[in-house]
């Protein structure tokens, strides 16, 4: 394939570009020639050739907070506090995706997060009765149950920030799918 595609890391714009020989490192100096815009390669989807090909547009509604919904039809009427916005490039997805991804994870780190302060004052809650239970132990049960709640220290904290939460439009994403649509 004699073209390649680049993201600019700055411009957010992606740029076709001829190579004659393969071999490049990336990130690479962008073409858009704006001073420290540097650009990673990106693989097209395999039923796009080119960039400049037509997208048919996504529609969402963002509000001030930037809080996006998406349109279930282009024709959705603009629900009250949001504008109307369209995504008609892949860098338009792209950024679109990013968002609702982030979204997804503000959620999911909130709820974690609160679950977490619960679990916490439960935990104190439990170690208090158990270390006033502990005076009676014996020095190995004391040091038993020492031993149990330093294993519980470290199994804590599970949650995993780089999960996916899953928002993907499929043009974007090359491997998915059989031979494109
Ligand atoms: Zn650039």
């Amino acid at each position: 394939m004699p073209f390649h595609h680049f993201e600019g890391r700055k411009c957010e714009q992606i740029h076709e570009v001829f190579f004659t020989a393969d071999g490049f490192k990336t990130p690479t100096k962008c073409p858009c020639k704006q001073k420290g815009c540097k650009a990673d390669w990106v693989v097209l989807p395999r039923h796009m050739r080119s960039i400049n090909q037509q997208l048919s547009a996504v529609v969402y509604f963002k509000n001030i907070k930037g809080e996006i919904q998406m349109a279930g039809s282009s024709s959705d009427p603009t629900p009250e506090g949001y504008e109307r916005c369209e995504a008609n490039t892949l860098g338009d997805l792209r950024k679109l995706e990013a968002r609702l991804n982030q979204e997804q994870r503000d959620i999911r780190a909130k709820f974690v997060e609160r679950e977490q302060a619960q679990s916490e004052a439960m935990i104190a809650q439990n170690r208090r009765e158990l270390r006033t239970a502990m005076e009676s132990f014996s020095e190995k049960g004391r040091t038993f149950a020492r031993e149990m709640m330093r294993r519980n220290d470290t199994r804590r904290n599970i949650y995993d920030k780089k999960v996916d939460p899953g928002v993907h439009f499929r043009i974007l994403h090359n491997d998915e799918g059989k031979g494109g649509e």
